[in-house]
């Protein structure tokens, strides 16, 4: 069995590469390096069944060789990230996400999208089960995302419905772990890195505002299992227990042993209030729940920041060459 990953040089792309590797599969990764770092793959250079495909997905790309999966997780995913390349968020969603459900379509292989929370905006229903339509500003900083990946279920649908393409799509609520970017912005990488450098956790608005944060071995767990269910529909996979912004910059100032007083600052436009998956749909089909903890997530994750502090490449934000969104079209083949 082979499958193509999207996105393999990122954070959750390249736990998803190992657990299909060790699940036995052949993983072809594609990747073009705007927010993720070949140093998430350096593991996998003597892996016989792992190959790397330098390539904007955004762009056309044919695939030689038979692919039984494509799993599409390609797209800036920190807030932070997602304003800085607007143009290539909405690209990887739409065009990134037409391009691979047309491989999947070409090669009769099943098609998995990585989709977020986001679909929910800030949220009216709480907390939000997958039938909830949710409450996006399409025209707000944050409707680059949002939109891009409601967009992409749409498309996704439409595939699955006009052409057959047997889709899966995962919700995936605020997930952290080993191999988040130090300096990708999001809030428990932030936290940590401040805490181990004995900095002033920034702590934006009140700090009242809440997520529920899942440990990256427990969203790769559900999103393989999704992959191998029946169940087409979109499918929540996170973890429900939620805590305030505040609640956490005080577990992770216990767990890095820093005292520097919280720093509050404004609240970016659009934050949602609240989040928190209603997890029922993959606990009765897929049989998963989430089985590590917040305290316990935090101390597998803090020795992998350890190390990169230490070293401080931590505040390095660009990694990739050419992020520019309007150069002509270049397609890939690959055998
Ligand atoms: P990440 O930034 O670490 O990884 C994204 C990867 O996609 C990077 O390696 C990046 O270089 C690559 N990429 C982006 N645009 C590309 C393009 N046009 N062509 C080829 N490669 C491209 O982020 P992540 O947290 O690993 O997120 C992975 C996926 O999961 C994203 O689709 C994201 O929307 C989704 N997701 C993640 C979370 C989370 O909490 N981590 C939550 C919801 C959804
Ligand atoms: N946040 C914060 N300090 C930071 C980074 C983020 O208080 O240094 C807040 C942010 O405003 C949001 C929450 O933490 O309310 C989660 O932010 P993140 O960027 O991790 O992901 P989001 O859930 O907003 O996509």
């Amino acid at each position: 069995m082979r499958v193509l990953i999207t996105g393999a040089g990122g954070f959750l792309g390249s736990h998803l590469t190992d657990r299909f590797l060790a699940e036995g599969y052949e993983v072809v990764g594609v990747d073009n390096f705007i927010t993720g770092s070949r140093k998430n793959l350096a593991h996998l250079e003597s892996e016989p069944r792992f190959s790397l495909v330098e390539h904007d997905v955004s762009r056309p790309l044919h695939m030689g060789s038979k692919l039984d999966g494509v799993l599409h997780f390609a797209s800036p995913a920190s807030p932070v990230d997602y304003l800085e390349y607007p143009i290539q968020t909405l690209k990887v969603g739409g065009l990134g996400t037409h391009n691979t459900l047309g491989i999947a379509r070409a090669h009769g292989a099943r098609y998995l999208l990585a989709s977020t929370s986001e679909v929910y905006g800030d949220p009216e229903v709480h907390p939000q089960p997958e039938d909830y339509w949710g409450h996006v500003n399409p025209v707000g900083p944050r409707g680059v995302y949002d939109e891009a990946k409601r967009y992409a279920e749409a498309m996704t649908m439409a595939y699955h419905r006009t052409h057959a393409v047997d889709t899966r799509i995962v919700r995936i609520f605020n997930t952290y772990g080993p191999r988040m970017r130090p300096a990708d912005g999001r809030v428990v990488s932030n936290f940590i890195v401040q805490g181990l450098r004995g900095e002033s956790m920034t702590v934006y608005g009140d700090g009242s505002q809440t997520r529920s944060f899942c440990y990256v071995d427990d969203e790769v767990d559900g999103i393989f299992r999704l992959f191998k269910s029946s169940r087409v529909l979109p499918t929540n996979i996170g973890n429900p227990d939620e805590f305030s912004i505040r609640q956490l910059a005080e577990f992770v100032m216990e767990e890095t042993g820093s005292t520097a007083p919280l720093r509050n600052l404004p609240l970016p436009d659009d934050d949602p209030k609240v989040r928190k998956p209603d997890i029922r749909i993959a606990r009765e089909v897929l049989g998963w729940s989430p089985t590590v903890d917040l305290r316990e997530g935090l101390r597998r994750t803090i020795p992998h920041f350890h190390k990169l502090v230490d070293g401080e490449d931590a505040r390095s934000r660009t990694l990739g060459e050419d992020h520019s969104d309007d150069s002509a079209s270049a397609a890939a083949t690959v055998t």
